[in-house]
């Protein structure tokens, strides 16, 4: 009988690499007939079949609309973050571009003795810009960029979690090299048995190790990012496999300067005095870089709320017309917006640091 691949083309019998059952072709995927796939489902297969319109090993027998999910969803073909993007953690981007984009960079000279970790975590408060580090270092080392928040995994996904693991893990092999960003990590490989922790998610977190030490071997080019504000929860296993544990703290005064400015000149708003920039940042002790982010937007709607309150009819308000933005703005907006993260937490933070955190 005939084969046919997604593309409709005749596809000639696979070769036998070992004659293990999983070895079929793609026109069984997932025991369906490609006759039943939509047009962006075969497209999107297409992509992924090698130059022989196979299905890569590790694709098949799963079902395509997993595969499409992953392609579609979680792969972002544009992450937009570049290093300068991110405000002051000079300490975390040294790290990271010696330990991840060097070794994508220049998998020839990072081998052996240099072989790079394959799984980093960045831990620290919410809103810190961990999750633009994922996608900062995927920009610069030119990788392809997959994200996923495991709480999806097992609140969206129920019950199929470990099949879209496979998938995830499996497109991401034929995209090297790949960042995988896993956040809130810790819902994934927490060491709380949770109450009645169910037989489906015992067999996620195994999948998601068998498939982390899967590529550790070192002939892959996956890079694991997990992200968490809990790292206390993260089980020895968890801690095992994430070797390199970065600490994002809050940002510093300097660096949430930065943000304030930056965000402001992007819009041509930027009219502070550096004494204004100064008392913003005295009275932003303990603001993440999200807190901050919010306080410019806040602060950014003063001159427009005052124009209206002052009878400006907004269909007639010329922009040139409108005050800066200024000290009193920033005031007002810090009395709605707060900072999010506590100080007891903090604690928590530099402790695990302290113990199981990469100080250097
Ligand atoms: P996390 O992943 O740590 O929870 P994100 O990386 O998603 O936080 O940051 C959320 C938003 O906060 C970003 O989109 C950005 O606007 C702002 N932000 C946070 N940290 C920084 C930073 N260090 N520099 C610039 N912007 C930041």
């Amino acid at each position: 009988s005939s084969r046919r691949g997604v593309r409709g083309n005749f596809v000639p019998p696979v070769r036998s690499t070992g004659g293990t059952a999983g070895n079929m072709v793609n026109s069984r995927i997932g025991g369906k007939g490609e006759d039943t796939l939509d047009d962006s489902t075969k497209r999107c297969l297409d992509m992924l079949c090698g130059p022989d319109d196979e299905l890569p090993e590790k694709l098949r027998n799963l079902e395509p609309r997993l595969i499409e999910h992953v392609s579609n969803e979680i792969m972002d073909r544009d992450p937009n973050v570049r290093w300068d993007d991110i405000a002051g953690l000079e300490h975390a981007k040294k790290c990271v571009t010696e330990m991840v984009i060097w070794p994508l960079l220049r998998p020839d000279i990072f081998k052996g003795c240099r072989s790079p970790g394959r799984g980093l975590l960045l831990f620290g408060p919410p809103g810190t810009g961990k999750t633009m580090i994922g996608k900062a270092i995927a920009g610069e080392a030119k990788a392809t960029f997959f994200y996923i928040s495991a709480s999806s995994l097992t609140s969206k996904w129920i019950g199929e979690g470990e099949k879209l693991v496979r998938a995830l893990f499996g497109v991401a092999s034929c995209r090297q090299p790949a960042v995988i960003f896993v956040d809130e990590i810790d819902s994934l490989l927490s060491q709380r048995k949770s109450e009645g922790e169910h037989e489906s998610s015992r067999r996620l977190k195994t999948q998601f190790l068998i498939e982390m030490e899967g590529f550790d071997n070192g002939s892959e080019q996956i890079l694991l990012i997990g992200a968490t504000n809990r790292p206390q929860e993260l089980d020895e296993a968890a801690r095992r496999r994430l070797t390199k544990r970065l600490y994002i703290p809050l940002p510093s005064s300097e660096a949430r300067a930065w943000i304030v400015r930056n965000l402001l000149e992007k819009d041509g708003l930027f009219k502070l005095s550096k004494d204004e920039i100064d008392t913003i940042c005295t009275l932003t002790e303990g603001y993440s870089g999200s807190d901050m982010k919010n306080l410019v937007k806040d602060a950014s709607m003063g001159p427009l709320r005052e124009a209206l309150q002052q009878g400006t009819d907004i269909t007639l308000l010329k922009k040139e017309d409108m005050r800066p933005v200024n000290l009193k703005d920033f005031e007002s907006a810090m009395q709605e917006v707060r900072p999010s993260v506590s100080l007891s937490e903090l604690g928590t933070y530099n402790e695990w640091n302290k113990q199981f955190g990469s100080l250097s």
